[in-house]
């Protein structure tokens, strides 16, 4: 999966000619180069992710590894020369599982199911929840018309297929918001999620209702045992399920994004951000997703400076929190610098762990095609590389999308993505970090060539922003990830002038 080493030798031997720093008081074509040969190179990013992810763990936004992590972050750019700072928003509320645990029990059988929690899955009485558990098929239709009123007040098992990759993850996030929606509305107590992943993984996959969710219960269980009961069921055993939710569940609260900032030598109020998330789930490290690209853009900051490199304009280096509960730190971010966004030339965001670029989602915005083509012409070698102009949504682009900013996501080759999404199994082992350092690379030579490049685009009216949403599959994917709300309330998004 990864690019041909005879690709990678002949571009090392493209950078091997650079020329010593240089006083211009803007960057070039050679610090590109230099900054890529850097980056290519032995530098500390790998280790910064080894502290983060072991040294840390799982940094759900709200937990003390959490708030260690950020103090780290800032104390890590500082050394490296980087202007750095925290940067509070608001989170409407705190959810963190402190544990959860079940047993399904028929007649004289009883047998423990490992299960987690769903974030925003409401708590348990210290006792447990104890229901009915019945058999919702797939959680269709058919499998809830199948169970009828037995559903109101039961735990409702919904069989789930083995996920294989990324497209099995999106699916699995746009038939959830039915099926709990189904639940609702036939009253069950909870949703029982059979566990998509083999060898008994768990993971976390949020409800949709997110934190307006009061009353729901939603886990997802193992899947030897989730299979037992299903077998169970269907061979006519009536079965119960107990699961206790211990959860940490409090009001709105502030948390922070790490900042780092390169400020510009010629336009310092142009902003170039580049971006990625920096809390996790917390059953595994969160090194995929997203611990990775967070030192990655750790390390781009560093090496610019450690180069010496001045670009014209001001680069911002964004690790946001919050996102995995909302994208709530990148929103922060966009109400924090409001009066900026007319400045921000080109926000870039990388969330699918470190499988290797091939292109990045251009937001359907073909006027910002030609930049990014040319943005990547250093690194051509590191290709090839393909634009989709089309707007996606569940990670921190989402704001910058709203409020009319180009934006970009990187688009990753999936490879071991999907299978460790959000699971206990999301461990510093699973970096490629061959690929890490070429995907850093890549990243690089794009930013500083935005934070020099003549601009052509500016940022979106309301009016285009509505057009975009209008024509495209925009609202069902916000939709589907309990967005739409929150544009369509106007908390989220550019306003009408
Ligand atoms: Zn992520």
């Amino acid at each position: 999966m990864a690019p041909s080493s005879r690709a990678v030798s002949i571009s090392l031997l493209c950078l091997a000619v650079i020329s010593p720093p240089t006083a211009r008081a803007q960057s070039s074509d050679t610090d590109v180069a230099r900054l890529v040969a850097a980056l290519l190179g032995n530098t500390p990013m790998i280790t910064d992710l080894q502290q983060l992810t072991d040294g840390f763990g799982g940094r759900a936004t709200g937990s003390e590894a959490n708030r260690r992590a950020v103090e780290w972050a800032v104390a890590r750019f500082q050394a490296a020369g980087v202007d750095a700072r925290t940067e509070p928003f608001t989170m409407p509320g705190l959810w963190l599982e402190r544990s959860a645990t079940a047993t399904v029990r028929g007649g004289a059988l009883g047998f423990a199911a490992r299960i987690a929690a769903l974030p925003f899955s409401a708590g348990t009485p210290p006792a447990g929840s104890t229901a009915p558990l019945v058999d919702g098929g797939r959680g269709d239709s058919l499998g809830f018309a199948g169970l009828g009123a037995r559903a109101k007040g039961a735990w409702v098992l919904v069989e789930q297929e083995e996920l294989k990759d990324v497209d099995g993850l999106f699916r699995e996030y746009a038939e959830s918001a039915q099926i709990e929606a189904r639940a609702w509305r036939a009253g069950a107590l909870g949703v029982a999620y059979m566990g998509s992943r083999p060898h008994n993984l768990l993971y976390r996959h949020n409800m949709n209702l997110g934190f307006k969710n009061r009353d729901h219960l939603g886990v997802v269980m193992e899947r030897d045992a989730a299979q037992r009961a299903l077998r169970l069921l269907r061979s006519g055993t009536a079965l119960t399920l107990t699961a206790v939710l211990d959860l940490d569940r409090g009001p709105a609260y502030q948390s922070l994004n790490v900042i780092g900032e390169v400020r510009g030598s010629t336009r310092p109020d142009e902003i170039v951000v580049i971006g990625a998330h920096f809390d996790s789930w917390d059953l595994g490290s969160g090194t995929l997703d997203n611990g990775a690209n967070a030192m990655m853009v750790l390390d781009i900051a560093r090496q610019i400076k450690r180069l010496g490199i001045r670009p014209s304009r001001t680069i911002r280096f964004g690790l946001w929190n919050g996102e995995e509960q909302g994208i709530l730190g990148s929103m922060g971010y966009t109400k924090t610098h409001a009066a900026e966004l007319d400045k921000h030339v080109m926000t870039t965001s990388i969330d699918i762990g470190t499988g290797r670029i091939i292109g990045f989602f251009t937001g359907g915005r073909p006027e910002v095609l030609p930049a990014v083509e040319r943005a990547l012409e250093p690194v051509a070698g590191l290709g090839p590389f393909t634009q989709l102009d089309i707007p996606i949504v569940g990670t921190d682009n989402f704001d910058f999308m709203l409020e009319g900013v180009a934006h970009l996501v990187a688009n990753q080759e999936a490879a071991n993505y999907g299978p460790n999404y959000h699971a206990r199994s999301d461990e510093f082992g699973q970096a490629d970090q061959h690929q890490m350092r070429l995907n850093a690379a890549i990243l690089a030579a794009m930013t500083l060539r935005f934070a020099e490049m003549s601009v052509t685009w500016s940022r979106q009216s309301r009016a285009e922003i509505e057009r975009l949403i209008a024509t495209t599959d925009l609202r069902a994917q916000m939709e589907q990830f309990g967005l739409w709300d929150d544009w369509a309330s106007g908390l989220r998004g550019r306003k009408a002038p």
